[in-house]
């Protein structure tokens, strides 16, 4: 079994998006404290994990018993719309969040970065066929990185975005029989959601993309790691990579 796709910035202990799975991942990887989550679209593969706050910062009988004082508040930060959406489906949930003091939410503005020290994160919205989604450009010094997981159709278009050190994309599929047998057709709805693995490599190239990882993987596509080491030496010279369970990367 895979993971969910998440991404965490240890450098300003920043999370990109909290799938159900996140707790657990950052249990297994030894990740113990967050200042940032920030969210790419609402959908629940990306939400859903996100009682996380509560069960890093939230010690009940501590707080009852010895009168424990709130930890930490935890920045939730989306695009504007991307929040408006969050709160659409889960405002009860952080309404009750943020009545604990566990959470704050900032909303950011489109192609406009955020600062958090000498990082700065830059979200470019997509205005996909069926979700309000997120690209991500995380810059340090002079080393930049796009995290784009899910639902990043059409691909914005910003000179800033060119020439990323690292590109992680999700939602590409691998070409051939996949889960079941099944096979995407070419006038599948399905591939204007996706991209192929053609359209992927075109866009790092476009990008002028250093490297490029593909995450969201999941099972959907019904391959082994193994399968997907193969596939990566069939593209050996496009410096690609799928990503896996913990997997680390240093710039
Ligand atoms: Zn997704």
């Amino acid at each position: 079994m895979r993971s969910s796709a998440s991404l965490y910035v240890s450098d300003v202990k920043l999370l990109l998006d909290t799938p159900e799975d996140v707790a657990y991942q950052m249990n297994r990887e030894g990740v113990n404290d967050i200042d940032y989550i920030f969210y790419s679209h609402w959908h629940p593969d990306h939400t859903l994990g996100l009682r996380i706050v509560e069960k890093m910062y939230r010690f009940w009988l501590g707080t009852f018993v010895r009168g424990d004082k709130q930890l930490k508040k935890v920045k939730i930060c989306a695009l504007t719309k991307v929040m408006t959406d969050l709160y659409n489906v889960y405002g009860t949930f952080l309404n009750y969040y943020m009545r604990l003091g566990l959470i704050e939410k900032i909303s950011l503005e489109n192609a406009t970065s955020y600062q958090i020290r000498d990082y700065s994160v830059t979200p470019f919205e997509v205005l996909g066929s069926n979700v309000i989604s997120t690209v991500f450009l995380i810059k340090h010094g002079n080393r930049k990185v796009i995290y784009a997981p899910c639902d990043v159709k059409p691909f914005p278009q910003d000179l800033r975005l060119r020439k990323p050190d690292l590109l992680i994309l999700g939602e590409v599929f691998p070409e051939g029989p996949l889960k079941e047998g099944i096979t995407i057709p070419e006038d599948n709805p399905l591939r204007r959601e996706l991209f192929s693995m053609e359209e992927a490599l075109k866009l790092a190239k476009n990008l002028e993309a250093k490297k490029t990882v593909f995450t969201h993987i999941e099972e959907e596509w019904g391959k082994s790691y193994d399968d997907y080491k193969v596939i990566e030496g069939l593209y050996g010279r496009e410096n690609i990579a799928f990503a896996y369970d913990g997997m680390k990367i240093n710039l």
